[in-house]
C-alpha cells in the first residue's frame, strides 16, 4: 500500500495504548524483513534509515530511500519512512524529496542553548514541508566542561522538567527519552526506570521514544508501553539475528558462494525477530 505517514501511526498507537516499531534498514533484505515481520504480525512499522547508514551507502540516500519505499508500496503492511539519528544538515534538506514523513533530528551532541536553536530551526524547516520532527534529550548539563545531553550515554537520564522545557522551547514533535536503555547491546539485559518513564509521560506533552530497545527485555518493553513509550527503536537485534543465521549457514556450508542461499536464512531470522518485537507492543 502506499507509504502511511508517521504522525499517523503514532497518533493512532497513542490512542490504543500501543507503541509503533521503528526498526533500522541497512540493506534492501532489512526493509523486506521489516515489511515481512510487519505483515506477519498484522501490525504497523516504520522503516528507518541513519545517517550512518547513509554513510554506509557511500553518503546517497536515495538509493536505499527509494527501495525502502518501493518495499513499503509492494507489502499488504501500514509502513512509513524516517531519517533517523541526523546530525548533518545537508542530509536534513535531503529527506523530504524521498518520502520520508519523519526525522530524528540529532543535536545532542552540542550544549543546551546550541541543541534548543539547531533543533528549532530544523522543527520550522520540517513543519514547513509537513515533516514529523523526534529530538532527543538525555540530562540537561549546560555547565562548562559537562556535556551529558546525549541521551545513549550510559547512566544518563532524562529530567522530566527540563524536557518539558526543551520541548517547549523547540516544537518537537516526539522526544527520544534516556530511561536506562543504551544502544548498540547485544544482550538483552538493560532494565528500565519505569517511575521516570511515568513522571516524564506526565510533564512532556509529546509522544515519548525509546533508543536502543534491543537491549531491553520484552517484559521490560512492554513495561515501558504501558508507562507510556509511543515509538520504539530496534536497531542491533535485527543484525545479531541476521548475523546470526548467515554465520551459522556460512559454517554449515563452506564451500557455498551463492549470496541468495546465505541471505535468505538471514533474511527469514530478521523477520522473525521484527514480529516478534511488534507483537510486544501490541499487548
Ligand atoms: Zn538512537
Amino acid at each position: 500500500m502506499p507509504l502511511v505517514t508517521t504522525a499517523e501511526l503514532i497518533s493512532d498507537a497513542q490512542r490504543a495504548g500501543r507503541a509503533v516499531g521503528a526498526f533500522n534498514v541497512i540493506t534492501l533484505e532489512h526493509a523486506e524483513a521489516i515489511a515481512a515481520g510487519a505483515e506477519e504480525a498484522g501490525a504497523p512499522a516504520i522503516l528507518q534509515i541513519s545517517e550512518n547508514a547513509v554513510k554506509f551507502h557511500g553518503g546517497s540516500l536515495a538509493p536505499i530511500a527509494a527501495a525502502a519505499a518501493a518495499v513499503a508500496r509492494v507489502s499488504s503492511a501500514q509502513l512509513s519512512l524516517h531519517l533517523d539519528h541526523v546530525v548533518s544538515e545537508d542530509l536534513l534538506r535531503a529527506a523530504h524529496p524521498e518520502g520520508f514523513s519523519s526525522v530524528m533530528f540529532d543535536a545532542s551532541k552540542l550544549t543546551y542553548g546550541d541543541n534548543v536553536k539547531a533543533t528549532a530551526a530544523a522543527v520550522r524547516w520540517g513543519h514547513e514541508r509537513g515533516i514529523y520532527v523526534e529530538a532527543e534529550l538525555g540530562k540537561v548539563g549546560g555547565k562548562e566542561g559537562e556535556k551529558p545531553l546525549d541521551a545513549h550515554a550510559p547512566g544518563v537520564r532524562t529530567d522530566p522538567a527540563e524536557a518539558a522545557a526543551y520541548v517547549a522551547e523547540t516544537g518537537v514533535d516526539a522526544l527520544a527519552v534516556a530511561v536506562g536503555s543504551s544502544h548498540a547491546m547485544t544482550e538483552r539485559t538493560a532494565t528500565l526506570d519505569h517511575d521516570l518513564i511515568g513522571r516524564l509521560r506526565d510533564a512532556v506533552p509529546v509522544p515519548l521514544v525509546l533508543h536502543g530497545s534491543s537491549g531491553v527485555p520484552d517484559t521490560e518493553i512492554a513495561a515501558a508501553v504501558a508507562s507510556g513509550m509511543r515509538k520504539i527503536n530496534v536497531g542491533t537485534a535485527l543484525n545479531t539475528a541476521f548475523t546470526g543465521a548467515v554465520r551459522e549457514w556460512l559454517t554449515a556450508n563452506p564451500a557455498a558462494v551463492d549470496p541468495r542461499k546465505y541471505t535468505a536464512p538471514g533474511r527469514d531470522a530478521m523477520a522473525g525477530t521484527v514480529s516478534r518485537f511488534l507483537r510486544v507492543l501490541g499487548s
